[in-house]
């Protein structure tokens, strides 16, 4: 008897080991893309708002000024400051000595999103050409899991997630730059979202979604289909940056944290998803800071372009608010946490290096 409960033990122990219990039953995230950290702990930047990058200036200085640095990064993402500020934990904040980085030596988007989404900062992704992505990713994972077949979704601006996400093979829902979403028992809204969106003037060029539109097919999807996991992805910053419109790269970042809030309230006033929803957000790399101009540049010949930053609220994550503790993550690392949240082990089943779990989104 004895043997047999012995027997018994060490196989719950075993099992146990990816049984952890977690309240996460779905997750959300969510990416803008080369948001730099500076300006989600700094606020606006006074330098740029006097620069030439900025018209308006006065307009810009009266929504987004203020001279307490915490006043003003309220202004600029009240949604982040004012409820996972108070709620949740923020990442990579150098000021306070926490560093969060991309481990990959290329500093643009895609080798960025592989790196989330895989956990393995692959060299041979180094490229943002449609090259198929060879590696598994957490999603692709996921959407394998009892209870998530097909409940896995992705909706993104930029038209490249189709070959980052390999849906070829992984079959994941991709609905990607000016896609349609063509399911035949898709809501009116979602129909009139496929009229609007080739409508609505394409000034990210013909294949980029402008990030509303991305936002509504992502927010309409998830009240009619209810998945148990969803990305979304946007594009905007990146876009306004690399055009030095100063004004244009603060107001996307501030729009996209209403469009955040209006997620989080919903996934709050839903039976299926209120106190048991890990919602993180996050970028693909970040931009560079000296001199001032390099602001509008990323890449391996640019400097600080690897510092990044993350942000997470959910019943597992402790209010800690910003972290200051002297370490450094790496967005390698997300993968196995998004699948550790959710009671799975991606990193025995990639096939791949996938980088270890950041505990202290879920340890109490
Ligand atoms: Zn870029």
């Amino acid at each position: 008897m004895k043997k047999i409960s012995l027997l018994l033990l060490t196989c719950c122990v075993a099992v146990g080991a990816f049984a952890q219990n977690h309240k996460t039953k779905n997750v959300i995230i969510v990416t803008l893309d080369g948001f730099r950290w500076q300006e989600l702990y700094r606020g606006a930047d006074s330098a740029l708002i006097n620069s030439p990058y900025t018209q308006d200036k006065d307009e810009v200085h009266k929504k987004y000024w203020t001279a307490d640095v915490h006043q003003r990064r309220k202004l600029l993402m009240p949604f982040i400051w004012s409820v996972i500020g108070v709620q949740g934990q923020l990442y990579g904040n150098r000021d306070l000595g926490n560093k969060d980085e991309v481990a990959n030596q290329y500093h643009f988007s895609y080798p960025g999103y592989n790196e989330i989404f895989t956990g393995f900062p692959d060299v041979r992704m180094n490229t943002n050409d449609p090259i198929i992505n060879p590696n598994m990713n957490v999603l692709e994972f996921l959407n394998k899991q009892k209870g998530f077949e097909n409940k896995v979704a992705v909706f993104s601006s930029w038209e490249r997630f189709p070959q980052i996400l390999n849906v070829n093979r992984s079959g994941l829902l991709v609905n990607s730059g000016y896609m349609d979403f063509t399911a035949p028992d898709a809501n009116d809204h979602l129909k009139y979202l496929n009229r609007l969106q080739h409508e609505a003037p394409y000034y990210l060029g013909d294949s980029t979604r402008i990030d509303f539109l991305t936002y509504e097919f992502a927010h309409e999807y998830l009240m009619q289909y209810k998945p148990r996991v969803l990305y979304i992805a946007f594009d905007e910053t990146d876009d306004m940056a690399h055009a030095g419109m100063y004004k244009f790269y603060l107001d996307r970042a501030n729009q996209e944290d209403g469009f955040i809030k209006q997620l989080w309230d919903y996934v709050q006033s839903d039976p299926q998803y209120k106190d048991n929803t890990t919602l993180i957000i996050t970028c693909d790399h970040g931009r560079g800071d000296v001199p001032m101009d390099k602001w509008r540049d990323h890449g391996s010949d640019v400097l600080h372009s690897e510092q990044t930053w993350f942000a997470v609220i959910g019943p597992d994550t402790q209010p800690k608010g910003e972290i200051n503790t002297p370490t450094v993550t790496y967005h390698k690392q997300l993968a196995q946490t998004i699948a550790e949240l959710l009671g799975f082990d991606f990193k025995a089943a990639a096939g791949h290096g996938v980088g270890d779990p950041i505990k202290t989104v879920y340890t109490k």
